[in-house]
């Protein structure tokens, strides 16, 4: 492990090496990480924020035993890191809209970048319930910005003329998100579930959805949204 800063109260971001031999990260990906041998039993999903190189960094807020763990980290401790999983945001030109609420804004800093690098225009939706971070970052990677701090990110985003919504944080504010849309808006959930092989074998995080049950490891965790909401 490289570094591990914190961000805000509770909120971290962690940098590591990864071997050359990692294939390239797509944002909306995720990794398995610990940084312990045996107990916890699991290793944590946490989303790639950034990848540089072969240098890799995660946004994470500390909610339990493992990501305080994490939290604990100094530069040159091991982490175990497995990944890139699942399989991220599609490819998608044009006019994109990115909101994030809490730790979900994690994935979009990569998910900016790279939708960028490709040509579109991207605006960030970022919501914090205690104090915004990071928004300086933001601010230098996506063409706009609107923060919301301990209020609705949803009430700030009209989805219309975007040819494409992403999103991921609290369920209930990508549910109110899906509402706010009309038919033809084309919105993407990045789902999160408890998960413990994190490869799709142990079928831990299935979730039933309106295309049948799918693994939020293996076949998300980016899905469409009317396929996760409307059931
Ligand atoms: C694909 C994916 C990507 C993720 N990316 C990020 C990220 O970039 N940054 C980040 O901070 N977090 C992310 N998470 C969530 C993160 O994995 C959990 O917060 C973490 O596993 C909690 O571990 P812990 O040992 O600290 O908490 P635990 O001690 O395991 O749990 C503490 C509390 O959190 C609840 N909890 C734990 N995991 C989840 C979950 N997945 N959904 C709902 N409640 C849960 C538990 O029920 C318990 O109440 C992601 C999850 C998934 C599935």
């Amino acid at each position: 492990m490289l570094s591990n800063r914190q961000v805000s109260p509770g909120f971290y971001l962690l940098s590591a090496e990864l071997p050359d031999s990692i294939p390239a990260i797509r944002a909306g990906q995720f990794c398995m990480l610990r940084s312990w041998d045996t107990i916890p039993v699991l290793s944590r999903p946490i989303s790639v924020f950034d990848a540089e190189g072969n240098r890799v960094f995660f946004l994470y807020k500390t909610v339990g035993r493992g990501t305080a763990m994490f939290s604990r980290l100094k530069p040159g401790d091991p982490i175990t890191i497995q990944g890139p999983l699942g399989n991220g945001f599609p490819d998608i030109a044009g006019r994109i809209a990115m909101v994030g609420g809490g730790a979900g804004i994690a994935p979009l800093y990569l998910g900016a970048k790279q939708y960028k690098a490709a040509g579109c225009t991207v605006d960030l939706y970022l919501g914090f319930s205690g104090a915004a971070f990071l928004t300086e970052e933001y601010r230098e990677i996506a063409d706009r910005v609107t923060v919301n701090v301990g209020g609705f990110i949803t009430d700030t985003i009209d989805p219309s003329g975007y040819d494409a919504i992403f999103t991921c944080g609290p369920e209930i504010m990508m549910k109110a998100l899906r509402e706010k849309c009309k038919s033809g808006d084309r919105l993407f959930v990045s789902l999160e579930a408890r998960m413990a092989c994190g490869v799709g074998a142990c079928y831990g995080c299935s979730r039933k959805t309106a295309a049948g049950n799918k693994k939020v490891c293996k076949d998300g965790p980016v899905f469409p949204a009317e396929e996760v909401f409307d059931l």
